[in-house]
């Protein structure tokens, strides 16, 4: 039997991947490869091209293969992306999963791990952020993954699927051999722009916004290792195969750091001055978001193996440095 990661051709889906098969599983990737990358699927997985709205194409494939559960990553995730262009987000997020779940319930799999996010709980009542906090998300993204999540619940009492949902805090670093890492297009998120700087690709990082209530000014974020997030998807879907019960859970390092902090780890890692620009405070950002991973490490089993920030960047680095261009060639 093997395991269906969908949207494995991502950045935090290709790492997954890699974990599983180094764990000895038997995978499939499916990805419409719109924003992921062929070169990032593992060799040893078998990939589909395919979108997971095409209900013809997911039950061709349920069909073929022997899926003992999914893994689910297949969705958009740019937050900005998600306030300009609203219905790009219902159709691929919650109109891909319908279809997924139709299929996956018509073929009797009744196991899914899926991302979420802490886009979910919008501006924190209190940090660390607890599972039973409210979710009120402040952009379309949160919004739609909290509907996957209640998606999920209702199909499961009408059908018995079991779920298991990861709320992410901020992913990054990359696959210590290097071979895979991070690759947006266009890039938005704090590390790989920082890194672009000391690879000659931008002159400073833009700080957005100096006034927040914390430390130094800058907002604060809990930064987990991709790698480590790719661990908890595997103990959650062993978890559902132990029978466990539908679940939301926290995956963070709970130590935050503030943009200038992660400037600074960036600086000692890579031996450059890395200019930094005061800037407007981006549109939608909470000045706190840190996890409280109790849960995942109590009912998972689930224990961070990079919990230095230092570590995580110069994972990062090393394959920023190695691939400028991402996959897209040398
Ligand atoms: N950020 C920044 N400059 C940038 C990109 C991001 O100051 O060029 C800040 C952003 O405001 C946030 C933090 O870095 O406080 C992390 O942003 P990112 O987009 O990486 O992740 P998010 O927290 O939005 O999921």
């Amino acid at each position: 039997m093997a395991i269906l990661v969908l949207g494995g051709a991502g950045y935090i889906g290709s790492h997954t991947v890699y974990e599983l098969i180094d764990a000895g599983r038997e995978v499939v990737v499916a990805d419409n490869l719109l924003t992921g990358f062929r070169a990032a699927v593992h060799p040893k997985a078998r990939f589909y091209k395919l979108d997971i709205r095409d209900r013809a194409a997911v039950d061709a494939l349920l069909e073929r293969e022997k899926i003992d559960g999914v893994i689910h990553f297949a969705a958009s995730s740019q937050v900005g992306e998600s306030m300009s262009d609203p219905l790009k987000y219902y159709d691929n997020n919650l109109g891909g999963t319908t279809v997924l779940l139709q299929s996956m319930v018509a073929h009797g799999i009744d196991k899914i791990v899926f991302s979420s996010t802490a886009a979910t709980y919008g501006e924190p009542e209190r940090v660390p952020i607890m599972e039973s906090d409210k979710t009120a998300p402040t952009n379309c993204y949160g919004e739609t993954k909290l509907a996957m999540e209640k998606m999920m619940g209702w199909t499961g009492r009408a059908h018995g699927l079991r779920y298991v949902a990861l709320r992410y805090f901020n992913a990054c670093g990359a696959h210590p051999s290097a071979v895979i890492g991070e690759a947006h297009d266009p890039e938005t998120h704090l590390i790989p722009l920082i890194l672009q700087v000391p690879n000659g690709q931008r002159e400073q990082i833009s700080v957005f916004g100096d006034d927040y209530p914390t430390r130094d000014g800058t907002c604060v974020r809990d930064y987990i290792h991709v790698c480590d997030l790719a661990q908890a998807h595997i103990l959650a879907l062993d978890y559902l195969t132990r029978d466990g019960e539908s679940d939301v859970f926290n995956l963070g390092n709970g130590v935050g750091y503030t943009v200038n902090e992660v400037i600074e780890t960036a600086r000692r890692v890579t031996g450059h001055a890395i200019p930094a620009k005061m800037c407007p405070r981006r549109d939608g950002d909470p000045a706190q978001l840190v996890a409280s991973s109790d849960k995942a490490k109590r009912v998972l089993g689930w224990k961070p193996r990079y919990d230095s920030l230092e570590d995580i960047v110069g994972t990062a680095w090393s394959w920023h440095k190695s691939h400028p261009h991402g996959f897209g060639g040398e």
